[in-house]
């Protein structure tokens, strides 16, 4: 291995200090803490998780964590007045409904519902449409993450060649944007690009979200570039246990890149931190 590891666990350990330290603020200022509110809607064990991970690290920067557990077949109706009754809650100052939601509900409806003020998901049209347009709001977690650990290494990108492949709402079309504003010269690749590989080897900066395993093949890779595999994919073992992996195949990209992100360890640890981010900027602007 000749890249260098992108330790994200450590980079979003010092994130979170500095949330800690601007809620320290926050409370001093207005005499009452932060506070993100998750909603969970049904028993998926992978959510579950996820949702115990952010009330720890919510707790752990100083805030008040909430947490809102509706069973699996709950109306719509009801989930979309459990939001309504958090955006008139001025106690809470982020909503986060854990997707994904059962398939009765529409999730676009519900995210449309939360107060984009609200909105530590970034995930709100008016979010997306701020982002797009360049002004200030609330801008998805992942690729916040993801573009705090690139310009940490890089430093100014500007003019650089940029992949990202994946067009989520929630990572690739926000990080493009992301890259964009930061004046790389964005490519952003889906599953009906023609020769992936030819883009890959043009990328300076590679950001894959795509949630296929090892896709992006170790030779296709630029030298010297620096790698982001969001893709968090649990592969079967021979042994019958289970284990994440990235949407690159790490060991033989890792021979080419001047970086790279471990799976796990890479950019879940910046998701996490920045929602702590965002809850506490939530809060700052809706204290003004
Ligand atoms: P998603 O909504 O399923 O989107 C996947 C994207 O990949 C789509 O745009 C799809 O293209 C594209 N794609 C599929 N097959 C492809 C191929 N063969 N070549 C090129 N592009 C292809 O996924 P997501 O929510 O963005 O998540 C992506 C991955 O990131 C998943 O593994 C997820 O678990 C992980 N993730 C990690 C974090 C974290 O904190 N680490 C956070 C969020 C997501 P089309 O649009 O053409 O279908």
């Amino acid at each position: 291995m000749t890249a260098v590891l992108i330790d994200g666990k450590a980079r979003a350990l010092a994130l979170r200090e500095s949330v800690a330290a601007g809620v320290r603020e926050f409370v001093a200022a207005h005499g009452r803490a932060p506070g993100l509110t998750v909603v969970l809607v049904g028993d998926d064990p992978a959510s579950a998780v996820y949702v115990r991970n952010k009330g720890a690290a919510t707790l752990a920067a100083g805030m008040v964590s909430a947490e809102h557990r509706l069973p699996a077949h709950v109306p719509e109706a009801a989930l979309l007045a459990l939001v309504a009754a958090l955006n008139n809650d001025p106690a809470v100052d982020g909503i986060l409904v854990q997707m994904p939601l059962p398939r009765h509900i529409d999730s676009d409806k519900v995210i449309a519902a939360i107060d984009p003020a609200k909105d530590v998901d970034g995930f709100h049209p008016v979010n997306a449409g701020r982002l797009a347009t360049g002004l200030p709001g609330l801008v998805p977690c992942t690729p916040t993450g993801c573009l705090l650990l690139i310009e940490e290494i890089l430093g100014d990108i500007s003019g650089m060649e940029a992949l990202v492949i994946g067009r989520s709402n929630i990572v690739g079309k926000p990080m493009a944007a992301l890259l964009t504003a930061k004046s790389a010269t964005v490519t952003l690749a889906h599953s009906r690009t023609r020769d992936l590989a030819a883009h890959v080897a043009r990328a300076d900066i590679l950001v894959a979200a795509v949630g296929v395993p090892h896709l992006v093949k170790g030779e296709w890779v630029r030298t010297g570039a620096c790698v982001i595999d969001v893709g968090m994919n649990r592969i079967a073992l021979p042994d019958g246990k289970t284990r994440l992996t990235g949407d690159v195949e790490f060991e033989a990209a890792a021979v080419r890149a001047g970086w790279i992100t471990p799976v796990p360890g890479g950019v879940g640890p910046m998701t996490i931190a920045c929602l702590l981010a965002n809850t506490l900027k939530a809060a700052w602007a809706r204290s003004i």
